[in-house]
């Protein structure tokens, strides 16, 4: 039935389209003509976005390293940011076409060439702009009561090292995991969810000591990479990228990017760092508190060194989108699926009566699923191949259609997402099916 399937007719364009017609994601404040660079998240959207931050989080929980979560304030305090070179540092060259008056980001473009927009080359000097965006505490705004949007949610760990390693059972080596909202006033904001001006990071700080750093360093860009193997990344569109020195930030030693293949090119995805032991050195000097660790072996005080594991959660889902998107041909039609791992799916299971005569016993199973938390859908409209079709296009890794002989055999067929194929299972079974699917 099936003639072919790939996914590299996949585009930004369709990725976007079917984001909006199937809820997953929304142009924040579209009806307002839309945010720049600000998204919501649907139904589908959102659930695949909490999905994703299970699986991260698991993997981090279950791992062989110790790692344990906090959930820091967005809104941060001045003075941490100028301790951790933000307030100073965190900025992107910037031009302006004198013709159009449209901005870029010079690392973007190649300013021996005319504007991209135009055509004409008549370019202002490179700027450097602030990324984070500023904001007053209480009702007088002036310099004394300044706060910033967290631009990434590390230094809500750094700052609360002391606190945790003091009232939890850890010892070094160990990891302080964050899931969180972080915001970026990026100059253009562009490619969809790749970069936005609010964004969610899932970050890992792993506090070592310095001679075990490098091969913390190696040992965790395995790890990621293994992480995106096991979610079911095609690996060929994986790679790894060590930073060039001059590429490095102002807090870093090393850095190895990974990196994915888009249809816009090889770009990061999450960012590997050797942080050396820069921000908790900043901090205790900026802040005037010992952020030492004393090492009982060597009977002296130490800073720990950080390695840095971070990801976009939003970029992590765009990525994800473009690696399951898939068209093939079946029976002469175009069929879009979204080959999604069962456990990132939004929807696991659909029930579908094959007549809407059949949907009170249908809804029977569908009640039993949700109550057992399956993530389930029930949809009894259209004619079977449009719901299987809609199922498809949204991930749904497997269909149970309810038809006339189930009432009697008690039994209901399944078809699978990727390979089509058909089984007739009994419905008590169908928990296991699921179960199954769920931990392939
Ligand atoms: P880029 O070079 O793409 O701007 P970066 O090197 O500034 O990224 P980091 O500061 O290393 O990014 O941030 C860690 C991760 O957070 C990135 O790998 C990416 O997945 C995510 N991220 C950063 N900026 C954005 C953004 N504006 N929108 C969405 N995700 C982002």
């Amino acid at each position: 039935m099936s003639s072919s399937s790939n996914s590299s007719n996949v585009t930004l364009e369709k990725i976007v389209s079917l984001c909006k017609r199937r809820g997953f994601v929304f142009q924040s404040a579209e009806i307002y003509s839309g945010l720049n660079g600000v998204y919501d998240f649907g139904p589908l959207g959102a659930q695949l976005k909490q999905n994703i931050k299970n699986i991260w989080t698991k993997d981090m929980r279950t791992g062989q390293e110790d790692v344990i979560f906090m959930d820091g304030a967005i809104l941060g305090a001045q003075a941490v940011w100028q301790a951790s070179g933000h307030a100073e540092n965190f900025s992107d060259p910037l031009v302006d076409c004198q013709n159009c008056n449209k901005r870029f980001r010079a690392n973007d473009i190649n300013l021996e060439k005319p504007c991209p927009s135009c055509g004409i080359k008549k370019w202002t000097d490179v700027r450097q702009f602030k990324l984070m965006f500023e904001t007053n505490l209480g009702a007088v705004s002036d310099s004394t009561n300044i706060a910033y949007l967290r631009p990434e949610t590390a230094q809500t760990i750094f700052i609360n090292f002391k606190n945790i390693l003091t009232s939890s059972r850890v010892k070094i080596p160990f990891g302080i995991a964050q899931i969180g909202k972080a915001f970026r006033n990026e100059i253009t904001p562009k490619q969809f969810l790749f970069r936005m001006r609010e964004f969610e990071q899932m970050e890992l700080e792993f506090f070592c000591k310095e001679e075990n750093a490098t091969n913390f360093f190696e040992t965790w860009i395995n790890k990621r990479m293994n992480f995106y193997k096991e979610i079911g990344l095609d690996m060929s569109k994986i790679r790894t990228r060590d930073h060039e020195s001059d590429e490095l930030a102002h807090y870093s030693n090393s850095c190895t990017d990974i990196e994915y293949n888009f249809p816009f090119g090889w770009k990061e995805l999450e960012g590997i760092a050797y942080r050396t032991n820069f921000d908790l050195t900043q901090h205790t000097k900026f802040s005037g508190k010992d952020l030492a660790v004393y090492d009982d072996e060597k009977k002296e005080s130490y800073i720990p060194h950080v390695i840095e594991c971070s990801v976009g959660v939003d970029r992590l889902f765009l990525t994800i989108l473009f690696d399951a998107y898939t068209e093939d041909s079946i029976d002469g039609e175009t069929r879009t699926s979204l080959r999604l791992h069962p456990k990132i799916a939004p929807i696991t299971a659909a029930i579908l009566p094959l007549s809407k005569k059949l949907s009170e016993n249908a809804i029977k199973i569908y009640h039993d699923l949700k109550q057992k938390d399956v993530r389930v859908q029930f949809d009894e409209s259209g004619s079977i191949g449009k719901r299987y079709r809609r199922q498809d296009e949204i991930g749904t890794p497997a269909c149970f259609t309810f038809d006339f002989d189930s009432v009697d055999d008690k039994q209901v067929t399944v078809r699978d997402r990727d390979t089509l194929k058909q089984e007739r299972i009994s419905i008590d079974q169908i928990e296991n099916y699921i179960k199954n699917i769920l931990n392939k």
